[in-house]
């Protein structure tokens, strides 16, 4: 069992770049414009496939074009998509703003997404549970279907990897079913109620975060800081900071859900949590230096960076990889 089931939003990204962003009631001309599949939990999964965990997502899409490219760009990239429902609100949408220096500023337009619901999750056949070892979240889906899927993930005893994006959108009834979180500052100093602008703040807020999450359950918190890496906190063990390479960023667009996937993948895979924060702070930075959300970056590309990068290099290194080879969900669509 090494497989994640990934409940969430999933949008299609348009994306309008520009020298500058915009000014309040400024109109300004584009440079380049261009579409991609996005949304946190539909990117994770996408991540988390390309990192070579077999990957289920469960969500919706509209009855629309964009929903056809948003199924046919999780089958590239190896997403079980049988239990993502078609719905006549039509595909979430992504209105990005990008600057030439990778600045964004997004408005989500969730149609579809607004219409998942805890019964997508409580009419999952048995079968969409095979091999499941984690269940992943990001917080831009309905509460109730968020919710749904982390007592689903409580009943069968397994690991709830929560991102926990938009901050808005964590409910105090999902606290107690969170194993591991994970939140860049601005989400941990919003839901710690502490400022978070450096290494020490985001080890004070993990703490008095770690001590939220489920009771009685091995937890985790990890706290991205961009190009810092990011700090991992976990009960009753030493904080420990963890690096990212130092990496010409192009797009940060997407990092954050890179990590997460990849963090999600490893814990999936039963690999400690200092190597899956460690792998997935390379991961992220990889993803800075391509443009687009879904940067879909692989083992492969964390050893051809561990060649010139010693960073890369200890997280390459940070246990064996397990002999066996990956087992599959099985019957991908
Ligand atoms: P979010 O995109 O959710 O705000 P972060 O900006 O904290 O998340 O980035 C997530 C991860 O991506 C970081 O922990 C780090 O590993 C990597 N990362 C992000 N920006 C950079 C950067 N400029 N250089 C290197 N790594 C980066």
């Amino acid at each position: 069992m090494s497989g994640l089931l990934v409940v969430g939003g999933a949008n299609l990204d348009q994306v309008a770049r520009a020298p500058r962003l915009p000014g309040r009631g400024e109109t300004i001309l584009a440079t380049g414009y261009h579409e991609s599949p996005g949304g946190k939990a539909a990117n994770l999964a996408s991540a988390a496939a390309a990192w070579g965990a077999p990957v289920r997502f469960v969500g919706r899409v509209g009855e629309d074009g964009f929903g056809d490219v948003l199924l046919e760009a999780w089958r590239e990239a190896g997403v079980d998509v049988r239990h993502v429902r078609r719905d006549p609100a039509g595909t979430g949408l992504g209105i990005v703003f990008m600057d030439d220096a990778g600045q964004y500023q997004t408005i989500v337009v969730p149609r579809a997404n607004a219409r998942l619901a805890a019964r997508d999750v409580a009419e999952l056949p048995a079968d969409a549970w095979d091999g499941v070892a984690v269940v992943a979240l990001a917080l831009e889906a309905p509460a109730e279907a968020t919710l749904a899927a982390a007592r689903a993930a409580a009943e069968r005893g397994l690991p709830l990897v929560l991102n926990a994006a938009p901050a808005e959108g964590m409910t105090a009834d999902l606290w107690p079913f969170v194993t591991h979180l994970i939140v860049n500052e601005h989400e941990a100093a919003l839901l710690s109620g502490r400022a978070v602008s450096d290494r020490e703040g985001a080890i004070a807020a993990g703490t008095a975060l770690v001590d939220r999450l489920a009771a009685g359950r091995a937890a985790a918190v990890v706290v991205t800081l961009g190009a810092e890496g990011a700090v991992l906190l976990a009960a009753g063990v030493a904080p420990a900071h963890v690096p990212a390479p130092v990496v010409a960023a192009r797009d940060t667009l997407g990092a954050g859900d890179t990590f997460v996937g990849v963090f999600a993948a490893e814990v999936a895979a039963g690999r400690p949590l200092a190597r899956a924060a460690a792998r997935a702070c390379v991961a992220g930075a990889i993803a800075v230096t391509v443009a687009g959300a879904r940067a879909a970056v692989r083992p492969a590309d964390l050893e051809t960076l561990a060649a010139s990068d010693p960073v890369a290099r200890a997280a390459a290194s940070s246990a064996p990889d397990r002999a066996a080879p990956t087992p599959s969900l099985g019957g991908r669509a």
